[in-house]
């Protein structure tokens, strides 16, 4: 799998080269939704001062510049509505809307907003953080620790016997729906390590052969998903009946189609039909 890279267009700075008053493209956020203007090409509000939308941040950070012009995010307050013409939308949802490389940078440039609100004060001491200028980083004044952007790594891994995929019902999300396997690195463990374990807590079923497929930023909230396709190994298939409902063998023409084709499983499916299809 091989995409495009939002660095082709994007060039990520923590503070604008020079003050001006041209117009930046704002990713303006209320808790998850972001505002759009659907009469922009990008479908992002683009203005050189918020003060022009009657918007008051509650925060914003420079993002850098996206086809050579400044960007920024912002966060508003729940109760700010959408400007006229334009519209509040769940960023989820906005993966079919927006230019699939804007939709990576509003990913981050949600990360780095909740960053920012959930790094108000030292984790170690409790002292107010400041702004780092080097870096998309904050500094305790009291202690210096320092606190970044955290990403938690996980593993979804696409396992085949004889031509068939192992999908698992989950409790957690919709209930009725079959995914693949998939979990977070813990501590002290490799990817590789990870969809072993992953895979027989889960199903009780041990793995062999497994590639890297591609990783996927995923930002609700912070993960990191790496793709891996695997071979069954042995065992057979055990559910614990309450992290895991159910997990059976789908051949390729059994699989329901995916509600959205946002997500790096969604592509693991396709590379299986597309692989194990008569
Ligand atoms: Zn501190």
């Amino acid at each position: 799998m091989s995409k495009e890279s939002i660095y082709k267009r994007y060039i990520p700075a923590v503070t604008p080269k020079c003050a001006s008053n041209i117009p930046a493209y704002w990713f303006i956020f209320n808790d998850a939704k972001l505002l759009i203007n659907p009469k922009n090409d990008l479908k992002l509000p683009f203005t050189n001062s918020l003060k022009e939308f009657s918007i008051i941040p509650i925060r914003e950070h420079y993002l850098g510049t996206l086809d050579g012009h400044d960007c920024y995010v912002a966060e508003v307050k729940p109760e700010t509505s959408a400007l006229e013409g334009m519209a509040f939308e769940d960023l989820k949802l906005l993966y079919d809307v927006l230019d699939e490389d804007i939709f990576l940078l509003a990913g981050r440039a949600i990360q780095i907003i909740n960053w920012d609100k959930n790094h108000q004060f030292c984790g170690k001491c409790g002292t107010p953080t400041e702004k780092w200028e080097y870096d998309n980083a904050k500094k305790c004044p009291n202690c210096g620790h320092m606190s970044f952007p955290c990403l938690s790594p996980a593993v979804i891994t696409a396992i085949v016997k004889d031509g068939k995929l192992l999908m698992a019902k989950h409790s957690y999300g919709l209930k009725d729906r079959y995914s693949l396997i998939a979990g977070f690195v813990e501590p002290g463990e490799t990817v590789e390590e990870a969809v072993e374990r992953e895979t027989q807590e889960e199903v009780g079923i041990n793995v062999k052969n497994f590639k890297y497929f591609g990783s996927q930023s995923w930002p609700f909230p912070h993960s990191l998903m790496l793709g891996f396709t695997a071979e069954y190994e042995s065992g057979e298939i055990k559910v614990d009946g309450e992290e895991i409902l159910d997990a059976k063998w789908f051949a390729p023409e059994e699989i329901p189609p995916p509600p959205s084709k946002i997500s790096i499983g969604s592509e693991l499916i396709e590379w299986f039909i597309e692989k194990f299809s008569d």
